[in-house]
């Protein structure tokens, strides 16, 4: 639900109208745009519905917000969302986010290699797994704690914000304390405690979308840690199962400009889950940038022969450097920015 206030409501009004909306029991995100001012009320639909919200002195309309995600929906919020990522890093409204890192933290060295090559090349957040969501159990599950301390170190080191992937509540206190922006992995995309857990966190999450997911899907779940009182929500489409195995997945490239109709979040592609093959990336990373998305994401190894995951699918530095010159060229075409992380 939505109230839209009377114009020229004093602070005062607009004060009580939030104690009055607190007092009924919903939670209230207040937005003041130039045009109107606007409250976004969250609570149960049945007792939303029923309350006597069109009753509080200096409320003029309210709006129900039919789609069943409510907060991500374009009929909450206009307006593109702009997400901060640290480091002087945005995303969103025309700020490209380009993720690039190798698929698991495996040391640090390598780390620091491969890092400092992507953020020469361009890329302006660094990946690495330190906990993996393996399909075997008997493959190598990541460093821990010790991989999100290096991760950390070398994202410092070079002024770059972190993401890395959380695959349980009871992980989100620990990585909290060394990440910059929680992942949350396809296979986890409706694990609805996670969701919650880093709803209640202050830092952006990439949210992947389910490998069987559908967009309404995606959406409903980036509701639930929007929900919680986290808005910072980016999502990211990384291919979806398909009956041809010629590709790792299927990329569905037009969920950019479907979303686009649906919902203000950003939204990054993932070239790299999405087709598994090298060859491949280089195209559809450009058609992701053409297409409108908000970044890519795509994983790079200095030995792609050597990584403990994902190797086949990695990037050389080299082959990075070629796709983001042209990426950025694609990008000035299109008026949109890279944000460079504040320099070292
Ligand atoms: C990853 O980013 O390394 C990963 C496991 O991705 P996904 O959840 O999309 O498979
Ligand atoms: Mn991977």
């Amino acid at each position: 639900m939505i109230i839209v206030l009377k114009q020229n409501s004093t602070d005062k009004q607009i004060q009580h109208i939030l104690d009055k909306i607190e007092e009924m029991g919903f939670r209230h995100d207040l937005s003041r745009g130039e045009k109107r001012t606007v409250i976004g009320i969250i609570g149960e639909e049945d007792k939303l519905r029923e309350a006597p919200l069109k009753a509080i002195p200096g409320v003029d309309k309210v709006v129900p917000v039919l789609k069943p995600y409510k907060m991500a929906s374009l009929e909450y919020q206009e307006d593109p969302s702009v997400f901060d990522l640290g480091f002087g890093v945005k995303v969103g409204g025309g700020n490209l986010m380009m993720i690039a890192g190798p698929c698991a933290i495996e040391g640090k060295d390598i780390l620091h290699e491969i890092a400092m090559a992507v953020k020469a090349s361009g890329a302006n957040v660094l990946r690495g797994g330190a906990f993996k969501p393996r399909t075997s159990p008997y493959s190598f599950q990541g460093m821990g704690e010790e991989g999100l301390k290096i991760l950390q170190e070398i994202g410092h080191e070079l002024q770059m914000p972190v993401v890395t992937e959380v695959m349980d509540p009871r992980q989100v206190e620990l990585i909290d304390k060394y990440t910059d922006i929680f992942q949350i992995g396809a296979r986890n995309m409706q694990n609805f405690n996670l969701l919650k857990e880093v709803g209640s966190t202050k830092r952006p999450v990439l949210l992947k979308r389910g490998m069987s997911a559908t967009v309404i899907d995606l959406l409903m779940s980036a509701e639930y840690i929007i929900s919680q009182g986290n808005k910072e929500v980016i999502l990211c489409e990384r291919g979806v199962r398909s009956f041809d195995p010629s590709t790792r997945n299927l990329l569905d490239l037009a969920i950019v400009p479907n979303l686009r109709c649906l919902s203000h979040l950003p939204i990054v592609i993932d070239p790299s889950h999405a087709t598994g093959r090298p060859e491949l990336i280089p195209a559809m990373s450009l058609a992701s940038v053409a297409a409108g998305a908000d970044g890519v994401h795509i994983e790079v190894h200095s030995c792609p022969e050597m990584a403990k995951s994902d190797g086949p699918q990695a990037l050389l530095p080299e082959q990075f450097d070629d796709v983001m010159k042209q990426m950025k060229q694609m990008a000035e075409m299109l008026g949109k920015t890279i944000p460079a992380p504040a320099s070292t």
